[in-house]
């Protein structure tokens, strides 16, 4: 270390051996301490400890020293006086030529006025501290002042709301702790995008925004997104681990699109979900017609408030079919909207919208006890061992479905647990894993089946699936639909059948269209099979009509 500075800095600065004990001390350090240079030498420095940290304090302390070589942060100590005080200390451990550290360097400041300081409190309130960028509150406040320039210079603006894909996931599946490390690193990989005079801001949990501004070119505007994707999806290691994660970008432009900061806010928010909406990874600008969208679905939202006391809710049904003898096996429950301005309404977009609104709880449970009687009804026209598949979605546990409620749908229509399979979808298997664990064991207990629904289009890993009650993976119609012809999606069937074989679990292909696929799938040993080729989704009345005619026909609805 450069001598006139160790004599001259303010900082104190402290030099320990490889045991620990004092070496050197500056002439700061004994003006902060008190204790000069001859009554420390020698001696430990847990002389200045001030009796306020615990010892898993300083064992963090000493694990970020000798495995990162540094700490800093803030710590009390006590002066040769007995006054405590606080410091902002940053140790270091210097290697020796063997790499094990040879001594400390310890270099403080004492922070008592500091932390007294208004800036201090100024920027705890304006600052994230997390990843050490602007708050919602600076960003509004930056926002609003940016208006006010760009309408006077008559600028544009360009607002970019930035919500990661797959983020949940790390944090559920790694913790975290590693959670915060990666929306540090994003942090900064953002910060790279941008220039000096751009802000970028920590909007909530894993959402930034970026405020553009003085932009004249949109392709320019664009062109900072997807390098926000690029630098986003690019890998991170994170403790020896590779973790890929996404993002969504939803973009809005003032004065165009909103003259006022709350409106642009949600403009951006609103063409963030297009964006996610339109596959991940994404960006998307607002345009008027999103607006529009937004009014529509408040307003089918409120539609479906009433369509189960309307009675415009009816459950159709899909046959699966065991291919090799050429029987039904079972039946899925798959719900319709008979809305009374639009027509049938595809549960694709009504089911996101009764998972917003919590209205997946009753109409949930609606299906399982009227799909339940139905097969109870078929049960006892002639197909006793005709079995029913219903869908569940990640919301209904937190909504309060229980195994007890399905124990009674069970028992009302004198059906047994193995005649029930309830299909849910990685997502919902990956969300708050053990509380979905513990959830999903209750129906098994009871003696029903769980299947994984859409197979191979989420996490889909092998350990994971491990863990999970499941007793059947159902192939999502993606990796069908071009077979036999496209080799990846070949050859990526045929490695879960082999897999579902050695975890020993049951197989559904979905989506078969045409007898080549069907031939495909039966010859590779996948053997049950649902799709348009045998029949659609059809009403309870044609469902009946199908079975008794010997499968004759696709019943169209
Ligand atoms: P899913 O459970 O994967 O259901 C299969 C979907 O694929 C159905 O769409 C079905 O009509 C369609 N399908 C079946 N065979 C073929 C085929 O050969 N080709 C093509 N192109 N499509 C085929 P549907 O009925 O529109 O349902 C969509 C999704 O909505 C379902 O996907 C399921 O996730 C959800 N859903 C439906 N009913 C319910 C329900 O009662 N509760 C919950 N939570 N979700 C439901
Ligand atoms: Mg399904
Ligand atoms: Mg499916």
């Amino acid at each position: 270390m450069n001598a006139t500075v160790f004599e001259t800095t303010a900082e104190g600065i402290m030099v320990t051996d490889a045991d620990n004990m004092i070496k050197t001390v500056n002439p700061a350090f004994s003006r902060i301490t008190g204790y000069p240079a001859e009554e420390v030498i020698g001696h430990s420095p847990n002389m200045l400890s001030s009796g306020r940290h615990d010892n898993e304090f300083y064992e963090a302390l000493w694990d970020s020293v000798l495995q990162k070589k540094y700490w800093t942060g803030e710590i009390w100590n006590r002066r040769k006086d007995g006054s405590v005080f606080p410091e902002w200390l940053s140790i270091a451990a210097i290697p020796g030529e063997d790499g094990v550290a040879k001594e400390y360097v310890a270099v403080f400041s004492d922070i008592t006025k500091h932390k007294q300081d208004e800036e201090q409190i100024r920027y705890q309130a304006n600052y994230d501290a997390l990843t050490g960028l602007p708050n919602r509150s600076l960003l509004s406040d930056r926002l609003v002042q940016a208006i006010g320039s760009a309408h006077r210079e008559k600028w544009k603006l360009a607002i970019l709301f930035i919500d990661l894909d797959q983020f949940k996931m790390v944090n559920d599946t790694f913790g975290h702790v590693m959670g915060d490390e990666l929306l540090q690193l994003v942090a900064s990989r953002i910060g790279e995008c941008v220039r000096e005079s751009d802000t970028v801001a920590r909007f909530g949990g894993d959402e930034f925004i970026i405020l553009l501004q003085d932009v004249s070119d949109m392709d320019a505007v664009a062109n900072v997104a997807t390098k926000v994707i690029e630098k986003i999806t690019r890998v991170f290691t994170l403790y020896g681990r590779e973790i890929y994660i996404g993002a969504s970008v939803g973009i809005t432009i003032f004065p165009d699109d909103a003259t006022n900061a709350d409106s642009l806010l949600r403009n951006a928010d609103m063409a963030m979900y297009q964006a996610k909406d339109r596959g991940r990874n994404s960006y998307q600008f607002f345009t008027a017609s999103m607006q529009q969208r937004t009014l529509e679905r408040q307003q089918l939202e409120l539609d479906l408030r009433l369509a189960i006391k309307r009675g415009e809710l009816e459950i159709y049904y899909q046959p699966v079919m065991d291919a090799y003898l050429d029987r039904v096996i079972s039946v899925e429950a798959l719900l319709r909207w008979n809305h009374p301005h639009r027509g049938i309404v595809s549960p694709t977009i009504f089911i996101p919208l009764a998972e917003d609104s919590g209205l997946i709880g009753p109409i949930g449970e609606w299906v399982i006890k009227g799909a339940c009687e139905q097969l109870s009804q078929w049960h006892k026209s002639g197909y006793p061992d005709l079995k029913l598949a219903v869908n569940l979605s990640s919301r209904q546990r937190e909504l309060g479905l229980e195994a007890s409620y399905l124990k009674q749908v069970l028992d009302d229509n004198r059906l047994s647990p193995g005649a029930l399979n309830l299909e849910m979808t990685e997502g919902l298997l990956m969300r708050d894993t053990d509380e979905a664990i513990t959830w999903l064991s209750s129906f098994k207990a009871l003696g029903v089946n769980l299947s994984v629904d859409d197979f191979g289009t989420g996490y889909s890993s092998l350990s994971y699936l491990k863990r999970f009650p499941v007793d059947v993976l159902k192939i999502d119609r993606s990796f069908v639909a071009d077979l036999p012809s496209n080799s990846d999606d070949a050859s990526l069937v045929k490695t879960i059948v082999a897999m579902a074989g050695s975890l020993n679990l049951g197989l559904i292909a979905e989506g078969v269209e045409t007898e080549e696929q069907a031939d495909f799938l039966v010859g590779i040993g996948c053997y049950n099979l649902q799709g348009f080729y045998y029949a659609k989704p059809m009403t309870a009345a044609n469902m009946t009509s199908w079975l008794s005619s010997g499968f004759q026909g696709t019943g169209t609805t």
